[in-house]
């Protein structure tokens, strides 16, 4: 229901003009195709994709001698299940550690994506879950970052590991490891800097970070979480292209789903990238956070 309502301006906007096209066609030929095309890029589903999914689209048609465009959505559908389960793992799971381990997750990403969000959400469901979690303020670099952070430790109910604005990130999230440990922790998540302005800086950063955790648990950090905002559109694609040069990204959390008309983004982040999209964000409440699912979010987008 969440994924349903998270998906209304994608919804409204693609599948209502999919809707047009088919009943101003009716029969399925080339000029059908080329503005189904056109639609496609228009929600931002990436040009692979599409190409790819055109190929399949026009096989399929042939194959069962389709003529009229009528219930092509649920062949739309279908192919785009399967280009985006095709080839890798489908893993949209977190790589949690056995009980009584300390499993550490590191977010990265651009100011202004909805990381701390993201993270007091992810927070949030991992405690309903029953673990306990720890979170570690390693964005010492923007203004306010450590606050509002605290904020969302104090909302979900989440002891927060800081220091002082400036501080070295590293120290923090080695601190916010031995409180963990000393706690007997489930799940520490780490919030780093999100500044992309200086790639040299941002990944000089992130190494030594990662360095640190791995230092003190080997096969640590266990999760490396890109946040990326889906109303930026292709530019998240850019974004997570250097990011994906920095450190070792290991799984995409889509954020503001529900703000944009363009969810065909998912499709292509995953497409373009080889990294799986594991949460999408549809609010800015607590428990507006979704494992990303494909099927569930394909016919959602026809339903
Ligand atoms: P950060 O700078 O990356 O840490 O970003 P914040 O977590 O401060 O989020 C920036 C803004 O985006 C805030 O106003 C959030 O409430 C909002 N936000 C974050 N995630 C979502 C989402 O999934 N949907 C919507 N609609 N807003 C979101």
């Amino acid at each position: 229901q969440k994924f349903k309502m998270g998906l209304a301006k994608t919804r409204d906007s693609f599948t209502s003009k999919v809707n047009d096209l088919v009943a101003r066609y009716r029969k399925v030929d080339e000029d059908f195709f080329e503005e189904l095309e056109e639609l496609l890029l228009q929600a931002d589903v990436g040009f692979e994709t599409v190409m790819e999914l055109m190929d399949k689209l026009r096989f399929e048609v042939q194959r069962k001698n389709i003529k009229d465009t009528e219930g092509i959505q649920a062949i739309i559908s279908e192919k785009l299940v399967e280009i985006y389960e095709a080839g890798e793992e489908n893993i949209t799971e977190l790589n949690m550690q056995p009980n009584g381990e300390l499993t550490v997750i590191l977010f990265v990403g651009v100011n202004g994506v909805g990381k701390t969000t993201t993270i007091g959400k992810l927070a949030h469901r991992l405690k309903s879950e029953g673990k306990s979690v720890v979170l570690a303020a390693g964005d010492t670099f923007r203004a306010g970052a450590i606050d509002q952070l605290q904020v969302w430790g104090d909302r979900v109910g989440c002891e927060v590991i800081k220091q002082s604005e400036g501080s070295d990130p590293a120290a923090v999230i080695y601190d916010a490891i031995a409180a963990a440990k000393k706690r007997g922790a489930d799940v520490l998540i780490c919030d780093t800097a999100g500044r992309l302005q200086n790639k040299v800086n941002l990944m000089k950063e992130l190494e030594k970070v990662h360095r640190v955790i791995s230092r003190e648990i080997p096969d640590a950090p266990h999760e490396v979480l890109l946040a990326l905002d889906a109303t930026t559109g292709q530019n998240a694609l850019v974004q997570a292209q250097t990011f994906k040069e920095a450190t070792n990204v290991t799984g995409i959390v889509l954020t503001k789903l529900d703000g944009t008309a363009k969810g065909g983004i998912v499709l292509a982040i995953r497409n373009k990238l080889h990294i799986p999209v594991k949460f999408v964000g549809l609010g800015e409440k607590m428990d507006d956070l979704q494992p990303f699912d494909a099927e569930r979010y394909v016919y959602g987008l026809f339903a």
